[in-house]
């Protein structure tokens, strides 16, 4: 059914960088057998879900959205593609995304932009607009993307769906294409905070192949999910309501917040001080770890190879020139010109300086409040070609690149429209409190 329904309403989503057809169909049979035997039964065995193309898939192309990699086959599994192939869940295909998850939009793809199935003229959010749009279109049950700076909340929030970014350290980063080492998540998106639940359960936990795994015990997410969030203190940041946020969002997050507090939630308000250098922050740290991480593309180890020299230093650079879009040579500059020797100390340590400060805004929040809200985004979707200004599409993660650089893990679900769009809501959550911001989500609904 799923595949029907890509093959009907893909040519006008394309969220898919692949949809794997023979291989879902042959996931299908070995879950009917699962089924028929009783045998290795999961909640996810037989459920089709969709994967964004910057998580490694063995033998099976794995592009991140980028002509470098566009012919690229992992000979090997992110460690959460194995984890959910053990549990026999169908994949219906690789999903669309900005160039190595650079943007908000999903238009940094190099192969073609994703269109919003609420309004196909407007942009499904970014970087992981295809897992989004796969989902909202019903292309997929769910589906995952990563996180690095609001990758997974802002596109859920624009889509109408819940998209998860969990604790730094949560799930293994593992095969998963780097683009800032210390800020990327892998999380899901769902229609519902159970499916998320759900969803997410299955990739948590430690893994000795990502040094930066946390080896905190797992929480059962489902079974948190109580109905009730009586009692529960829910902070409201002030720095959260900006200049740029439309009116039409913050009148339904605002509604939200009284409904929280209808359900029996303390909602008061905080003050997160630091909130306003968040993205000045994000946009030296995170340019810098990428620029280091996109050093590997040289044509020599991976992907795309200019070969038409015999010039060593002109066959790399003639490599990064074609392989690389125009957003991923502006985060390369950035990167590089930021830790340059001359530099680093005005610009990168300074960032992580920044980085402490929000971090501790955030503890300090945390010993008053069990949660916190906001919006996902300051807008709701947008037309596809509408922010052309580089500066004005890196707003668009003012709400959710705090809780990257705190490493805390956040959710955005839905919240309500304005003008017939859908306004996400961001709840944040301490450290390894998935279990919280999924019991509100589940609670909300
Ligand atoms: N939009 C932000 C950026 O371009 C965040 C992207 C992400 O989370 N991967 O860096």
């Amino acid at each position: 059914a799923h595949l029907e329904r890509i093959r009907e309403v893909e040519p006008k989503v394309k969220a898919f960088t692949l949809v794997t057809d023979e291989l879902a169909l042959e996931q299908a049979k070995e879950a009917d057998k699962r089924f028929a035997s009783g045998e290795n039964l999961y909640p996810l065995t037989g459920i089709p879900l969709a994967i964004k193309d910057v998580i490694c898939t063995k033998d099976i192309t794995t592009t991140c959205g980028s002509r470098m990699l566009e012919n690229f086959k992992p000979p090997y599994n992110a460690t959460v593609m194995e984890r959910l192939n053990e549990t026999g869940f169908v994949m219906v295909g690789k999903t669309n995304m900005d160039e190595f998850a650079m943007g908000s939009s999903t238009e940094h793809s190099a192969f073609f932009p994703t269109n919003n199935p609420w309004d196909l003229e407007r942009a499904p959010g970014g970087s992981s607009g295809g897992s989004a749009a796969a989902v909202a279109a019903g292309m997929a049950m769910g589906s995952y993307g990563s996180d690095t700076g609001g990758s997974i909340r802002q596109p859920g929030s624009l889509c109408n769906l819940v998209g998860l970014k969990p604790t730094y350290g949560r799930v293994s980063r593992f095969g998963l294409v780097a683009f800032a080492s210390s800020l990327d998540q892998i999380g899901p998106f769902a229609r519902n905070a159970r499916d998320a639940a759900i969803l997410l359960q299955a990739i948590a936990g430690h893994d000795r192949r990502d040094g930066t795994s946390s080896p905190e015990p797992v929480q059962d997410y489902e079974a948190a999910l109580s109905g009730s969030i009586k009692g529960l203190r829910i902070g409201v940041p002030e720095e959260y309501w900006v200049e740029g946020t439309q009116p039409g969002v913050v009148s339904t997050v605002k509604a939200n917040i009284e409904r929280l507090r209808e359900m029996g939630a303390e909602v008061s308000p905080v003050s997160l001080p630091h909130t306003k250098y968040g993205v000045a922050a994000y946009y030296i740290i995170a340019p810098a770890e990428a620029s280091s991480n996109l050093s590997r593309y040289d044509g020599v180890k991976y992907g795309y190879s200019y070969r038409d020299t015999s010039d060593m230093w002109e066959a790399m650079e003639k490599t990064r020139e074609i392989g690389f879009g125009a957003e991923v040579k502006r985060r390369i500059m950035l990167g590089t010109y930021a830790l340059s020797a001359g530099y680093y100390d005005a610009y990168y340590k300074r960032a992580e300086k920044i980085r402490t400060l929000i971090k501790q805004d955030f503890d300090q929040a945390f010993e008053k409040f069990d949660a916190l809200v906001s919006p996902a985004a300051p807008t709701v979707a947008f037309k596809i070609g509408e922010i052309s200004d580089p500066y004005q599409m890196y707003l668009q993660d003012v709400f959710t690149i705090p809780a990257n650089l705190a490493g805390i893990c956040g959710v955005s679900i839905p919240g309500g429209f304005s003008e017939n769009l859908p306004v996400g809501l961001q709840l944040l959550g301490n450290v390894f409190k998935e279990d919280v911001i999924l019991r509100i989500a589940d609670a909300f609904e």
